[in-house]
């Protein structure tokens, strides 16, 4: 449709490469808090899990460095599945393999099509592990960015507003999981218990939609 990369920035290979590189700073920089994180609600590796993924992603991708976002996306996903054991290796490496495939062979696309890919991956995780809104997981981060990124693309912003809007919205669904029961996942083992603290794998959402809009140059990205 109206494939606009809004304020002149298309998202290419160097884009997605550009987000890989911020998220994994990012998950490095907050891999303990991840862990503290999932520490009473889980088994204490989220932070480690999603560190050694991103590492392994990012040296894959440097080593052969596909040509188009779609590419680099599906490779940074196959990379976490096969390196990342846990509930969050293959429920990211879902969300980031099937965003990519959505990409197809596309070289350049507008926050358009990002939106419809980012769509594509939430439903890839909402499939495979069966959680909806308000289940406590990555899921309450993702889905109020999509219907951020919706909403601001609706209205009409730059890439740079509409990815900032996500990356507010996944920041805020993060810390609304906290009252939350867990019903799925390793928490929900934990029932009643598991209210009163906030979800590891929503706050990693979090900080990879942040990377998103710091890559496309809103400021941001930082979840202190
Ligand atoms: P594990 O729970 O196997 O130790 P991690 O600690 O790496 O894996 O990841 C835990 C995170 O995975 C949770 O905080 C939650 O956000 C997410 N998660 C777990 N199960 C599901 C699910 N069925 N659907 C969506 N997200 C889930
Ligand atoms: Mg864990």
């Amino acid at each position: 449709m109206n494939d606009t990369p809004a304020a002149g920035s298309g998202i290419d290979a160097a884009f997605v490469r550009r987000w890989l590189d911020l998220a994994t700073t990012a998950l490095d920089r907050e891999a303990d808090r991840l862990t503290e994180l999932d520490s009473p609600i889980g088994d204490a590796d989220h932070g480690s899990n999603m560190r050694r993924g991103f590492i392994a992603a990012r040296t894959a991708v440097e080593q052969e460095p596909p040509g188009t976002p779609g590419g680099v996306l599906v490779l940074v996903g196959r990379t976490l599945i096969s390196t990342v054991g846990g509930a969050s290796g293959p429920l990211y490496g879902t969300l980031l393999r099937k965003a990519g495939k959505e990409l197809g062979e596309a070289e350049t696309v507008g926050a358009d099509r990002l939106r419809d890919a980012l769509r594509a991956g939430v439903d890839g995780v909402a499939q495979l592990g069966g959680a909806a809104a308000g289940d406590k997981t990555m899921l309450d981060a993702l889905l109020p960015a999509l219907d951020a990124l919706t909403g601001a693309l609706d209205a009409g912003g730059s890439a740079a507003e509409v990815l900032a809007a996500a990356a507010s919205a996944a920041e805020e669904g993060s810390e609304a999981t906290t009252p939350l029961r867990a019903r799925k996942g390793r928490a929900s083992y934990l029932g009643e218990r598991s209210i009163g603290h906030q979800d590891p794998g929503a706050t990693s959402a979090a900080l990879l939609i942040g990377a998103l809009a710091e890559a496309a140059g809103a400021t941001g990205g930082g979840a202190a």
